[in-house]
């Protein structure tokens, strides 16, 4: 208990703080990638800002320049855009188309031809998107098409005036391969890393200098992220194999833009490096610290148990009414104290019960002699020695015989359970025959069962083996016995009295077929003073020690007693043992 009560909070507190650190690590790890998600996000749009952007705003501004001085000629248009590809501009281009208000190439620009391609090789793109797009005020960014120079998109805007009129659109075809770049730099950790997919789940960059050529729409996040859904901040967290295998902790963004998805994907052996050392760390501590608290409460509680349960056999020896053995109690606290106060009581409760049990001895010895001298006297007046009495008074006199009889068979049975508690019981063992003993006390009883009505029949063994007893106290017992089948007879009926050997003792049975007993009342049977109390018992005098005494004689004389009933009016067998001679 002790172990429990200081074990399960520390328990709790332990797990608490681990939840708490693991928690917090893992907020950590969210938020970094978080931040790096960010980073690359950034560098991304700036990327594309440069590029489609910033072509826009310097033809818009040359070509402003050139309009105001009578027109934007080819010519001009040539020398802008050949200026833009010769300059040291870091965009990315492989080719850039301008394409007049009517959807006709004008003039297109590679890294091939930088002096632009021959007149028959432009197109009308009148039709296609990247034009009517532009033409409608939007930057257009294509998907994502793979070639041999790298991951390419096809752009395009409108440029405009300083009023905002439109007079040209502007396509291109941008090279992202400059996405390694910042894809190398990020890192996360040692391990960590990120990776840009298209809205097919094919990777644009990151994952090495040769991204896997396949669809990754089946590993991790990858689906869910393309369709829109963003993955950052703790609750979105995600764990799971990643391309080569190993559980990774990641985290992604959607970039609405361009329908590609960010992912980062940070392997959980390392995310989870220092976390694991501090539970580790943690888990010992508390380990340590469960062991402690065991040892210290085993050892405390051995210290408060032990003196309690010392008191405890106290207690019950006392129970038994045994005062002879002291608790001895070393622990030098309050609970030294408690032993010797216990040690305190018990002396004068034993000599409470010695004061008591002389008073009982004194008190029944003194009775004797004034009660039997009341007997002899009665039985005089009654003989009519003293004088002719009336039948009246002599129907009293008999009352007051009857009641003196009682007060005799009190007054003895007081004494003998006085003795027995003083150890004075005396016996006197020897060999003896029960056969005879049991004769003389049915002759004895043979009045009183026949006024009952009862039969008394006695089965004697073919060798009927002799036993060690005290001869007068064999006859006590069996007169208890016997004489209760009659008491408890309830009307008339049969006693059986018959033998059989158990190892080297000789077990006599006495069974009636009278007023039986509860199974709780077999329990309490040979308690002092105790009586059964049902509607039949109770008219039948008695003192309840009849049973205790016969019990203290059997067992001074090395035997044993004992009952058993079916239950209340079914009859009783009262058996004893004794050691066969
Ligand atoms: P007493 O007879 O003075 O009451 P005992 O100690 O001899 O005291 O018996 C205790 C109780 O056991 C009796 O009150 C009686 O109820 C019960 N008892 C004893 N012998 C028998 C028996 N043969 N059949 C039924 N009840 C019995």
């Amino acid at each position: 208990m002790m172990a429990l009560v200081s074990i399960v909070p520390i328990i709790v507190a332990g797990f608490l703080t681990i939840w708490s650190i693991v928690v917090s690590h893992r907020e950590n790890v969210a938020r970094l990638e978080g931040a790096v998600i960010e980073e690359i996000y950034s560098e991304l749009n700036g990327f594309m800002y440069n590029n489609v952007n910033a072509i826009r705003i310097i033809i818009t501004f040359e070509n402003e320049a050139a309009r105001k001085e009578g027109g934007v000629q080819y010519k001009d248009q040539v020398n802008l855009v050949t200026r833009f590809f010769g300059s040291n501009t870091p965009l990315n281009f492989e080719e850039v188309s301008l394409i007049s208000l009517e959807g006709i190439e004008t003039v297109r620009f590679t890294k091939d031809y930088p002096s632009g391609v021959s007149f028959e090789d432009l197109r009308d793109q009148s039709g296609v998107y990247k034009f009517t797009a532009a033409k409608s005020r939007e930057n257009y960014v294509s998907d994502v098409y793979y070639t041999l120079r790298g991951p390419m998109v096809t752009v395009s805007a409108p440029t405009t005036d300083k009023e905002g009129n439109i007079f040209f659109v502007i396509s291109g075809e941008l090279n992202l391969s400059y996405f390694k770049n910042i894809f190398k730099e990020k890192k996360l950790g040692d391990a960590g890393y990120a990776y840009l997919v298209d809205k097919d789940g094919f990777v644009i960059a990151g994952l090495g200098d040769d991204p896997p050529m396949a669809s990754l729409k089946n590993l991790g996040l990858v689906r869910s992220l393309v369709a829109g859904k963003n993955f950052i901040g703790l609750e979105k967290q995600q764990r799971y194999k990643n391309f080569f295998g190993e559980t990774v902790v990641a985290a992604g963004k959607f970039l609405p833009e361009y329908s590609w998805g960010l992912v980062v994907e940070w392997p959980a052996k390392e995310a989870d490096a220092t976390i694991n050392d501090i539970l580790y760390k943690n888990i010992l501590v508390l380990l340590a610290v469960v062991v402690g608290v065991v040892f210290a409460s085993v050892i405390l509680s051995a210290r408060i148990v032990k003196p309690i349960r010392k008191l405890e056999q106290g207690t019950e020896r006392i129970a038994e009414g045994r005062f002879e053995e002291e608790i001895k109690i070393k622990t030098g606290d309050e609970i030294q104290e408690l032993g010797e106060a216990f040690n305190k009581m018990m002396l004068g409760l034993k000599r409470l019960e010695e004061l008591k049990d002389e008073f009982v001895f004194i008190a029944a010895h003194e009775l004797r002699t004034p009660v039997a001298a009341m007997k002899g006297y009665l039985s005089l007046i009654l003989d009519g020695t003293t004088g002719v009495i009336g039948e009246k008074t002599k129907d009293f006199i008999r009352k007051v015989v009857h009641a003196n009889d009682r007060l005799v068979q009190l007054v003895n049975d007081l004494l003998e359970v006085s003795r027995s508690e003083a150890g004075k019981l005396t016996i006197k063992v020897s060999s003896i025959d029960l056969t005879g003993a049991i004769h003389d006390v049915l002759t004895e009883l043979e009045k009183m069962a026949e006024e009952k009505g009862v039969e008394i029949i006695h089965e004697v063994l073919p060798n009927m083996p002799k036993v060690l007893a005290d001869p007068d106290r064999a006859k006590e017992v069996l007169v208890n016995l016997v004489g209760n089948t009659i008491k408890y007879m309830g009307g008339s009926g049969k006693v059986n009295i018959f033998h059989e050997v158990e190892g080297n003792m000789l077990i006599t049975h006495i069974k009636d077929t009278g007023l039986g007993m509860s199974e709780e009342a077999q329990k309490k049977l040979f308690e002092k003073f105790y009586r059964v109390a049902t509607d039949k018992t109770r008219e039948i005098t008695g003192t309840g020690l009849g049973l205790f005494i016969v019990k203290e004689i059997m067992e001074k004389m090395g035997g044993k007693v004992w009952a058993y009933s079916e239950g209340d009016g079914k009859g009783s067998t009262f058996s004893f043992s004794l050691p066969m001679a």
